[in-house]
């Protein structure tokens, strides 16, 4: 973790709240890695509905990738009561698969899939966002501009993310102990997650205003998961505390520094702020975080590893667009301690 706090810069002098929207993805988690007994779509998105009225979070857009709901079209009905509570749904592709796995036509017929089912929904969110799947904007210039002109004939527009802080990677962690029924281990992950969350906050925005010479706002990713539902919470009361201002999605993408794609093509793991950062040359300090070399290794349960828990939805979200995951693209972990 840096010493830039969100309030201040290097001369210690007190800045302007950090603007942040709270995003969310895949509320229907993935096809081949699902929901643990004692979660679905309804109760997840119900508290964090009650974390966001807490903490006054405006108008969160889940970003939804819909080939779950071909195993449980009931699960639909969540989005309903979603936006009852003042939120709202964007687009995220069908199947979920990375656009480096598979080619353009492939992928826009997959998104064109997403927005059938979710026309109803999208057609009352203020504004038509789309968000790639694992924020991968393609491997090759030429296929991300075949997505772009699609996006733009389908009236999309594609919202980045700023500031992620590796939540699936302490989901694995959290479906062990909750097998297990190990409270403790739970417990551990949770501090973690919020911990976590606030050091990659403080650190992704540190990297931004190096790139840009100012603060702009932030645009936060979380998934729909059980592990959100017990500890966000606890994230949006950290992050209240270090000096974040919630701001809807649409403040944040009014932004140059979110609406401007960032000038930097890779195959890899990486969100805006990052894509940013490799463009100008600045580091983002302990991105991904150590502390996922000991989140791996937290109550170990056999069949219960990333690769036996995420491998089953890759191979599924690649299969759906007639291709096999990368898994070497989603280099979200950090290199092991020595
Ligand atoms: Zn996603």
């Amino acid at each position: 973790m840096t010493d830039t706090t969100a309030l201040t810069d290097e001369s210690g002098r007190a800045q302007e709240p950090l603007r942040l929207a709270v995003t969310l993805d895949d509320p229907f988690m993935w096809r081949g890695a699902g929901f643990p007994p004692g979660y679905d779509p309804e109760i997840v998105l119900g508290m964090l509905c009650d974390a966001f009225e807490r903490h006054r979070v405006p108008q969160v857009y889940a970003f939804t990738s819909t080939a779950p709901v071909e195993d449980h079209p009931e699960w639909l009905a969540a989005l309903d009561r979603w936006t009852d509570r003042g939120h709202h749904v964007a687009a995220h592709t069908h199947s979920h698969a990375s656009l480096n796995w598979t080619d353009a036509a492939s992928y826009v017929a997959d998104l064109d899939r997403n927005l059938d089912i979710l026309e109803p929904w999208l057609a009352k969110a203020p504004t038509r966002y789309f968000r790639y799947a694992f924020d991968m904007w393609g491997d090759i210039r030429d296929k991300t501009d075949h997505v772009q002109t699609h996006l733009v004939r389908r009236g999309l527009l594609p919202a980045p993310i700023t500031h992620w802080f590796y939540d699936v990677q302490f989901l694995v962690a959290y479906l062990r102990t909750l097998v297990t029924g190990d409270t403790e281990a739970a417990a551990w992950v949770r501090r973690g997650f919020v911990e976590t969350a606030v050091d990659a906050l403080r650190n992704q925005a540190a990297a931004a205003r190096e790139v840009f010479g100012r603060q702009p706002p932030h645009i936060a990713l979380i998934h729909g998961t059980p592990i959100a539902a017990d500890a966000y919470a606890d994230v949006l009361a950290a992050y209240a505390a270090a000096g974040v201002q919630f701001v809807t999605l649409e403040e944040a993408m009014s932004d140059p520094a979110n609406q401007i794609a960032p000038p930097t093509v890779t195959r890899y793991f990486r969100n805006s702020t990052q894509k940013w950062a490799e463009h100008a040359g600045v580091g983002v300090a302990d991105t991904p975080p150590r502390i996922l070399n000991q989140v791996q290794h937290c109550c170990p349960v056999e069949g219960m590893t990333e690769a036996d828990l995420l491998g089953p939805a890759l191979v599924a979200a690649a299969q759906a667009v007639g291709s096999a995951p990368v898994t070497t693209d989603l280099d979200w972990n950090p290199a092991a301690d020595a």
